[in-house]
């Protein structure tokens, strides 16, 4: 199709209409919005013609200080003069005002993060020439004042200053409505004229073409603004991305009681539940719904309200989802009873909703279940487990006020008023519930720390509901009962009985997300429905989340290559996780059994101790402590794979700093006082992380190696005797080495030990040694390494502190300055990163097989439960990921979609 751009031209601006450009395929380039308003031009949906500017446009901006392309002037023109012809009406004519929106539109929504312009095109002049063409002149100046109030927040920057400042405009409006009557919008706009002239020292502009100008570059420009900035990096959107800008014929929901917006959802966004969700306002316009302003009515009732229209939107329900294949977040406006669409996305969905929408839409024949498994972020999975409120404990309670559910699940906290109080209370600890009159965008911050939001007014797709569904947060919001006093800190809850409840900050207060309920007070948790299956105390028929994990997770091990197991040091933890999938231990770090109250004098007798022939007395004393935890966990384990690590941290982590405590601790093990701290002095290290730790201490101590050895085996040799079936293959695995040799000197130690045990004890063990790699040098010699290692396991906590010389415990300082500069793109400890780490990661892949073709490898660093770096273990070939127990859900999802996404 031909594009509305001078022939030759790089095209920047692609139609919808009467005549349309691009497709859902080109959301890259024309942006979310503006690829699926082409799609439903194109499939016939009534969609208000337009144009969009396409993200190259964005990155034009910013790589020359907010320029353009020499030609998108002339384009933009060319789109605009297309544009008229279809509508019939001309921009800024005074007699047949074409009016548009202008709006932001990233490749991955963004909802609320950018900015919106409606109403673009009204003047002085184009004003009395819509209250003519409508016959209504109150309508008229409600358009106008409207605009003036988005272009002067927007692009004028007439704002409130701070958090106690309220908004300029409202305070007008709030004044003009206090006078009683009907508002005199014509009055009102004048009032927002003088504003932005006393503020801005300029008068509104009445040129529409610089109107146009001055909005698309304020939505560019909102690509970079701090809550976008703290958006992309929660959701790991490149800056790269950029947006596009949408430009688009108005069409008015605010022309009387026979015109209506809304927003709706295919699906319920909370729950899942297969019926039409969503709300609408009758005479309004759109941002009326999503601004929380008035709370809008449940769209079911507009089958009372307008028949037809209800009728209308069942149908487009219908051939959005068959079209899309995935629920639709769609928004409408009905103009004087002509149904509209002004843009529809796959909708955001809480945890739960994901997984029984993509189950649901597989059993309903909508998708395979390898598409369900990839429409599923792997996250989700985890909303399934979170724990629930104490049905007696709930009981046991009255709710005192109710709202709207908006985000699933059970949350309990100390209430706090701000962002900012949120932020502050959540670094001292404490859990907090956001309580606002209304959420904006710029509360995200605070909706980030928080176990839950409250709001008083708004309805499902307010700004909180939609972004709390999308955090997985607990949300209650539009609670009618409640009202909130910034001012005093207050929250004023009038229940239905006539009584008033004030709660003030710090205050505990409870969310029931699912059901709306509200409680004063903390109430106790209890284990969700799944676990409550898994662990056999719940049937399996009484629960329908359990029915769609148990399906999910079929799905899942029936694609992923990867094997998943956990980091357990307990059989508490091995069971928990056995119980979650897990299929193996990937790490047991030996050193958390040292620290339990009946051991850990035993240790430290063995680090103060001034001979071998003392330390090998106090070793003896924790053999046997050894060998029971090893049973354990073996025993639990039952015939699965156990990798145990020899042991790593630094001695003197085991070591009271305190003086009164180690004068105790001298008296405990019978030890002069001096002695005891001049040896503790003595084991400072100035960086003990690279000090006297892993390998090394088992280079300089080998009988702390052999009696870990011995422990293993002795414990292996009795759960042989007992269960020969179930007998465990260990894997011992060596930490921190970066020299074969230290390997080497290792290995020889565990095989003569492993030896000598099987000897005495006539029972054959097969077992494998092997190391971390998590010192750079390892990585890089892995060829050399492999000669001695049977299996390698990715120690990328290490690895990424070493490559990226980065303390994991001491980058607080500087980590928040860093990723507002977009220096990191996310947290390295969090989501391995790959360029750097990756690439050590892959190198020690490659020189490893090449000495070792059969070398098993694997990660337990805590990027073995993060989604994209499994994604990036599947893709350099190892053979499993290792997580915490809580994790082996989502790991064995992700791990399913890395297979998939391969193909
Ligand atoms: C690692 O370094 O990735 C690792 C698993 O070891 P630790 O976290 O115990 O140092
Ligand atoms: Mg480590």
């Amino acid at each position: 199709m031909p594009r509305p751009v001078v022939n030759g031209d790089h095209p920047y601006v692609f139609a919808f209409g009467a005549q349309t450009d691009g497709g859902a395929e080109m959301r890259e380039l024309l942006g979310g919005k503006g690829a699926n308003l082409a799609e439903m031009a194109k499939i016939g949906l009534p969609v208000p013609p337009g144009f969009t500017l396409g993200t190259e446009v964005c990155n034009y901006f910013y790589d020359h200080e907010g320029r353009y392309p020499d030609t998108l002037h002339d384009q933009v023109s060319a789109a605009l003069d297309e544009l008229e012809e279809q509508l019939g009406k001309r921009f800024g004519d005074p007699n047949n005002p074409l009016l548009i929106s202008v709006r932001s539109g990233a490749r991955e929504s963004m909802p609320g993060m950018m900015d919106t312009i409606l109403n673009l095109g009204l003047n002085d002049e184009t004003v009395e020439g819509l209250a003519h063409e409508t016959g209504n002149r109150s309508f008229a100046f409600d358009c106008y004042r409207r605009f003036i109030h988005m272009y002067g927040d927007v692009v004028l920057g007439v704002h409130a200053e701070g958090e106690s400042e309220e908004e300029p405009f409202d305070l007008i409006y709030r004044s003009e409505a206090a006078r009683g009557g009907n508002i005199d919008f014509v009055e009102l706009a004048d009032r927002y004229k003088n504003l932005i002239l006393e503020r801005t020292r300029e008068p509104f502009p009445q040129n529409v073409i610089d109107q146009l100008w001055g909005a698309i570059g304020s939505v560019f420009g909102s690509w970079r603004n701090d809550r976008a900035i703290l958006y992309r990096q929660r959701y790991g959107i490149p800056a790269t991305w950029g947006t596009a800008v949408n430009v688009q014929g108005m069409v008015f929901g605010n022309l009387g009681e026979n015109s209506a917006t809304g927003v709706a959802f295919t699906r319920d966004p909370a729950t899942g539940e297969n019926v039409l969700y969503g709300e609408y306002l009758l005479d309004a316009q759109g941002e009326d719904v999503v601004a929380g302003i008035r709370t809008p009515r449940n769209i079911a009732e507009l089958v009372t309200e307008m028949p037809e229209s209800f009728e209308e939107l069942l149908g487009i329900r219908d051939e959005l989802e068959q079209h899309f294949r995935d629920m639709q977040d769609f928004e409408f406006t009905i103009e004087r009873g002509k149904l509209y669409l002004l843009q529809t996305r796959n909708g955001k969905r809480t945890g739960q909703a994901a997984v029984r929408i993509a189950v649901e839409m597989q059993q309903d024949g909508l998708m395979d279940d390898r598409t369900a498994l990839l429409k599923v972020p792997a996250e989700s999975i985890d909303s399934l487990l979170v724990p629930i409120f104490d049905p007696q404990a709930l009981s046991a309670n009255e709710a005192v006020a109710h709202g709207l559910p908006a985000g699933p699940g059970a949350a309990s906290g100390k209430i706090v008023f701000s962002s900012d109080s949120a932020c502050l209370a959540a670094d001292r600890g404490d859990k907090v519930i956001l309580c606002r009159t209304e959420t904006s965008p710029d509360d995200l911050k605070g909706m980030l720390v928080s176990e839950g939001i409250l709001t008083a007014r708004g309805g499902v797709s307010s700004h909180a509901a939609l972004v709390a569904r999308q955090l997985g947060k607990v949300c209650i919001c539009g609670a009618s009962g409640v009202t909130i006093n910034y001012e005093d800190r207050v929250l004023v809850v009038e229940s239905s009985g006539g009584k008033q409840i004030v709660l003030r900050e710090g205050d505990d207060v409870s969310l029931d997300g699912s059901s709306g309920a509200i409680y004063v007070g903390s109430i106790k948790n209890i284990d969700s429905d799944v676990h409550q299956v898994l662990t056999g105390r719940l049937e399996s028929t009484a629960s329908q989340n359990f029915r769609l994990f148990e399906t999910l997770m079929t799905w899942a091990d029936r694609h992923r290559r990867l094997k998943i197991r956990t980091n357990a040091d307990t059989p508490d933890m091995a069971d928990q996780a056995t119980t979650l999938g897990a299929e193996g231990i990937g790490l047991c770090r030996t050193e958390h059994m040292f620290f339990a109250e009946d051991r850990i004098d035993h240790m430290r007798k063995m680090i103060l101790a001034a001979n071998e022939e003392q330390r090998r007395e106090a070793l003896a004393e924790l053999l046997p402590f050894q060998r029971r935890d090893f049973y354990g966990l073996f025993k639990a384990m039952a015939g699965r794979p156990v990798t145990i690590r020899l042991l790593d941290p630094p001695l003197n982590e085991f070591l009271p700093q305190d003086e009164d405590i180690q004068t105790a601790l001298a008296e405990r093990l019978e030890m002069g006082v001096g002695f005891v701290v001049d040896r503790i002095e003595a084991l400072h290290e100035q960086n003990p992380m690279l000090g006297c730790r892993g390998c090394r201490l088992g280079i300089l101590y080998p009988e702390i190696t052999e009696m870990q050895t011995t422990a293993i085996f002795e414990a292996l040799a009795e759960h042989g005797k007992d269960d020969d079936a179930l007998i465990v293959r260990p894997e011992i695995m060596v930490p921190l080495v970066g020299f074969r040799s230290e390997l080497a000197d290792q290995v020889a130690i565990v095989r003569r030990v492993a030896d000598e045990v099987m000897r005495s004890t006539g029972v054959e063990i097969e077992y494998e040694v092997g190391t971390m790699i998590e010192v750079p040098r390892a990585a890089i010699t892995a060829d050399e390494i492999a000669w001695e290692a049977e299996f390698f396991s990715f120690g990328t906590n290490d690895l990424t502190q070493m490559a990226l010389g980065l303390s994991r415990d001491d980058m607080g300082s500087f980590f928040d300055c860093y990723t507002s500069k977009e220096i990191y793109s996310g947290n390295p400890f969090s989501t391995i990163d790959e360029i750097g780490v990756g690439r050590l990661i892959e190198e020690a892949v490659q020189r490893g097989r090449a000495t070792r073709p059969d070398l098993k490898l694997g990660i337990c660093g805590e990027h073995g439960g993060d989604p994209a770096s499994i994604a990036f273990c599947h893709r350099v070939g190892l053979d499993y990921v290792s997580c915490s127990p809580f994790r082996v859900p989502v790991a064995r999802l992700a791990a399913a979609q890395a297979a998939l996404q391969e193909l």
